[in-house]
């Protein structure tokens, strides 16, 4: 079985712990990927003290030879498509498109941020006085632990280290445990595309020992991080008791609005993209609609007949639209929340109980489910579900819809499906989302663009594109008073 080391000072290393963990494709619980080293305490302790070694030449390599580095990584893992995409579909269970589409935007974010390196890091201001001169310049944060989910492997590590990089600072990267194998070719492709050593430091291992490490460690002067929001709120509270920067993004219950102009086609095709592409394990995934009553039935009944046809399977299978769970929790939770949903009295339109036969009890299959006249409410419409699971509302104008639509605690992402420009309009005006989308799926994002939501969905910070700099610089203003 191959085993796969942590990346600690520029060297890969067995853990200190000696503990290894498996691998497990969750389309077949028989295939063990590999196993993977599980950082102790000690190895955590040593990759920080690489990085913050590491930190003053790296802060002093020109920006544009970093943004070089970064090119070359960019090649590298381009090079790595096939080779990364497979191993994210049989870790995580996404299809393998999705798998190559993710891939490719993660080429995408690093050429993106290499380019940033040759962007202005400053701004000149007019001055109150005589021969001086007063101008901000951008400067890197220092040590920036990387916390990270494994639903989207590969974007998110690259849109947090990308920026980290190009703008000087020395990483401590800890992916989910769930997605130890993507991680791995990311930090192998920047490492090969010439990083020096301790700039990037990869300690694979659980949330609770590698994450409280970094948290708890002074030395670390920033994390990011994308997860769920009990853990995200645990890691702000104890970061900014010590005075250091944080950045959350969490969860999301993203709602549809249908009116009853809409094109009805793409209306039951991007409800059902948002919902159950990826399994319906995305940030952004659709989990609430709420449709017009004029066109009510017609686009429940359409959409119950659209996801009763998807086929579900392994994902390296080219036929199949919705791979497994990632984890037999997850499958376990969206289980009970298909009790729950039944419970609440909200009507099985599709799925609603567990798969059987065809080999479904190999890995974590879960049904797409379509839920009809659910209470908005209820814990249907009000949690994360994380699964393939959407539940459908009846509204009677646009503003009953954009006020059921607004009242839950996240405002990630949002859309609408409408023809009219005047109630487009009116649904940007109003809902609360940080990402808004027409005639389009919730989930989707393109890499220069700010991505982040309202509310409990996330620090009220924003990454990607231009934003990014905001989190992984700090601003200093100098007054320069030159002798005449
Ligand atoms: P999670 O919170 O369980 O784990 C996220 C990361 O935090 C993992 O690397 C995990 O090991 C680590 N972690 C766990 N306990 C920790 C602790 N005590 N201290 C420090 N780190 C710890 O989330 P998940 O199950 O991996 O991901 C699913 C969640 O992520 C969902 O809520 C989803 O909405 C959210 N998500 C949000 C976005 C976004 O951009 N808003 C994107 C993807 C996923």
């Amino acid at each position: 079985m191959k085993r796969y080391q942590l990346l600690i000072d520029g060297a890969w290393s067995d853990p200190s712990s000696g503990k290894w963990t498996p691998n497990i494709n969750p389309a077949n619980t028989e295939d063990v990927i590999g196993e993977f080293a599980s950082a102790g305490e000690d190895d955590v302790k040593a990759a920080i003290e690489a990085a913050h070694r590491a930190f003053p030449a790296w802060r002093a390599m020109p920006m544009v030879n970093r943004g070089n580095i970064l090119h070359k990584a960019a090649n590298l893992l381009e090079a790595r498509v096939e080779e990364v995409a497979q191993a994210m579909t049989r870790e995580e269970g996404k299809t393998l498109i999705e798998a190559r589409g993710e891939t490719a935007r993660g080429v995408a974010i690093l050429r993106y941020f290499a380019g940033e390196a040759s962007q202005p890091d400053g701004e000149v201001y007019p001055t109150a006085l005589p021969n001086r001169m007063l101008y901000t310049r951008r400067e890197p944060v220092g040590v920036i632990g990387l916390i990270t989910p494994w639903n989207f492997p590969v974007a998110i590590p690259l849109w947090k280290l990308a920026p980290a990089l190009v703008y000087g600072n020395t990483v401590v990267f800890k992916p989910a445990e769930l997605t130890p194998l993507t991680a791995w070719h990311i930090a192998d492709v920047l490492h090969q595309a010439g990083l020096p050593k301790g700039v990037l430091n990869l300690t694979l291992g659980s949330g609770r020992v590698v994450g409280n490490a970094m948290v708890a460690n002074h030395d670390v002067k920033a994390i990011s991080f994308t997860g769920s929001n009990t853990v995200g709120r645990d890691i702000q509270r104890k970061l900014q008791e010590r005075g250091a920067k944080v950045q959350l993004e969490m969860g999301g219950k993203n709602p549809v609005i249908v009116l009853d102009d809409a094109n009805l086609n793409i209306a039951v095709e991007m409800v059902t993209r948002g919902a159950m592409k990826s399994t319906g394990q995305k940030c952004t995934a659709t989990s609430r609609v709420f449709v017009q009553e004029g066109i009510y039935k017609q686009f429940s009944q359409a959409l119950v007949e659209k996801a009763k046809s998807l086929s579900i399977g392994d994902g390296m299978n080219p036929d199949t639209y919705m791979g497994p769970a990632v984890s037999r929790s997850q499958q376990e939770t969206v289980l009970e929340y298909l009790e729950i949903g039944q419970r609440e009295g909200a009507k099985v339109g599709a799925g609603g109980a567990a798969l059987v036969g065809d080999g479904y009890g190999k890995g974590f299959y879960v049904p797409p489910t379509v839920f009809l006249d659910a209470e908005i409410n209820s814990r249907l419409m009000q949690e994360e579900i994380f699964g393939p699971v959407v539940a459908l509302a009846p509204i009677s104008t646009l503003e009953k819809g954009i006020e059921a639509a607004n009242s839950v605690q996240y405002g990630l992402s949002a859309s609408i499906i409408s023809q009219n420009i005047g109630s487009i309009m009116r649904f940007i005006d109003g809902i609360q989302a940080g990402l808004v989308h027409v005639n389009d799926e919730t989930a989707g994002a393109e890499p220069h663009v700010p991505f982040g939501g309202f509310k409990e969905s996330s620090s009220h910070s924003r990454e990607q594109g231009k934003s990014a700099r905001e989190f992984y610089t700090q601003i200093k203003t100098v007054y320069l008073d030159y002798p005449t």
